[in-house]
């Protein structure tokens, strides 16, 4: 693998191991062991396993470091960890190096269950957590203090997509001496720069854009080798969410067309935010690459796109999102993200329905408000799609 190797050329090529065999498309090692010649190598590789050694799939797999190796050439990562899923990967990488007296302070938008792990279970072990506007960097700054461990956020959070400066909390962060932790599935492994913006780890769900066909969950930890290896690898060995072989090789492929996917989709999502400007059943049309959030120049200096989802706000609330949602045609009702086919999503009742009624108005989570993932179909279908249920809500 090159350095000097462009994003795609990494993504179809990066971290390859060939078999004796030298099969094109990466094998799939389904295996939990691995043979020992003797049992003086078992006693060496327990002692310590070399890069291309395994020992149980729980610690690492062939098929699980292609992902790895590929994932973190990518994102420009010294090194990675697969993970069972994304709430595996935000769950461990946070756990593994947090401890009872340590501070976090972190984004109050976030997906419900990274709010869970915060408030419900790193609370429960000595963990002292504190939640702010992530768009707010004197709120940010306010929350600092010399034990503080953690800033952890979502670089666009869902589902109002607010842009977060990760350059700009990185250096509050950083001041004293906490570590950056980005969850950063919105903004997507093709469109992040967020390890050279001060990122020191970053974390995907890989079940959204890396998978981006709906087939499997997973996750992935990218930082530094010391932490990924000597923090995380033993946290995640002894307490069991290492990603099967059989999804790294799913993750594998999707990485191969994950660029053309994610750019088709981003560039769908932003004719569709331009086609709904104005609509007047809609009090707001959400979408970060597009002149009218807020954010816009941000995030595009951050990371060149908009994304693959935007967010409808229907003025006539709950009743008339329903109508919208059971009048759509394409467009399926479910809640996965970056998938090739469009989703739409009612956080309130669904994603969010736990967050207390308050909570929701805080964070923009209104009864109208409704998120679409953009995939891969036509966009004149989608567009079409989206006026039509317009019509009907
Ligand atoms: C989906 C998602 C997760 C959790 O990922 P799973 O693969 O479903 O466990 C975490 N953070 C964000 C921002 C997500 O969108």
């Amino acid at each position: 693998m090159s350095k000097d190797w462009n994003k795609r050329t990494t993504l179809v090529h990066g971290g390859i191991r060939r078999s004796q065999y030298n099969e094109v498309s990466e094998a799939i090692f389904l295996t939990q062991g691995f043979v020992y010649d003797s049992a003086e190598q078992a006693e060496a590789r327990f002692l310590k396993a070399g890069p291309d050694e395994f020992i149980y799939a729980r610690y690492g797999n062939p098929t699980v470091a292609m992902f790895e190796d590929r994932i973190a050439a990518l994102e420009g990562a010294e090194d990675a960890f697969a993970t069972a899923s994304g709430m595996a990967a935000v769950s461990g990488a946070l756990t593994a190096m947090l401890r009872a007296g340590d501070h976090v302070v972190a984004a109050r938008a976030l997906f419900g269950s990274c709010l869970y792990i915060l408030e419900e279970i790193l609370t429960r072990y000595g963990v002292e957590v504190t939640l702010v506007d992530g768009t707010d960097l004197d709120q940010w700054r306010a929350a600092m203090r010399p034990g503080t461990r953690v800033a952890f956020f979502e670089s666009i959070s869902n589902p109002t997509l607010e842009v977060i400066d990760i350059a700009a909390v990185a250096e509050i962060a950083h001041a004293v001496g906490a570590t950056v932790v980005v969850d950063n599935v919105f903004a997507t492994p093709v469109f992040s720069r967020a390890m050279a913006q001060g990122a020191d780890v970053v974390i995907y769900s890989a079940t959204k854009h890396i998978d981006g066909q709906g087939r499997a969950l997973g996750g992935v930890i990218l930082g530094r080798r010391d932490y990924i290896r000597g923090v995380v690898e033993p946290y995640m060995k002894h307490t069991g969410g290492a990603m099967s072989p059989f999804t790294a090789w799913i993750m594998l492929k999707g990485l191969e067309t994950m660029d053309l996917r994610v750019r088709a989709q981003a560039q769908t999502a932003l004719t569709v935010a331009e086609a709904l400007q104005g609509h007047p059943k809609l009090a707001r049309v959400i979408y970060p690459g597009h002149p009218s959030h807020p954010q816009q120049a941000l995030t595009l200096a951050q990371m060149d796109s908009g994304g693959t989802v935007i967010a409808l706000d229907l003025k006539a609330g709950q009743e008339a999102a329903f109508r919208f949602l059971n009048a759509l045609e394409i467009i399926i009702i479910s809640n996965n993200l970056g998938d090739a086919k469009s989703i739409a999503t009612h956080p309130a009742t669904t994603t969010h329905q736990r967050l207390p009624a308050e909570q929701k108005v805080h964070l923009g989570i209104t009864p109208g408000l409704v998120r679409l993932s953009l995939g891969l179909e036509d966009s004149r279908d989608l567009v079409a799609d989206i006026l039509q249920a317009l019509d009907k809500a």
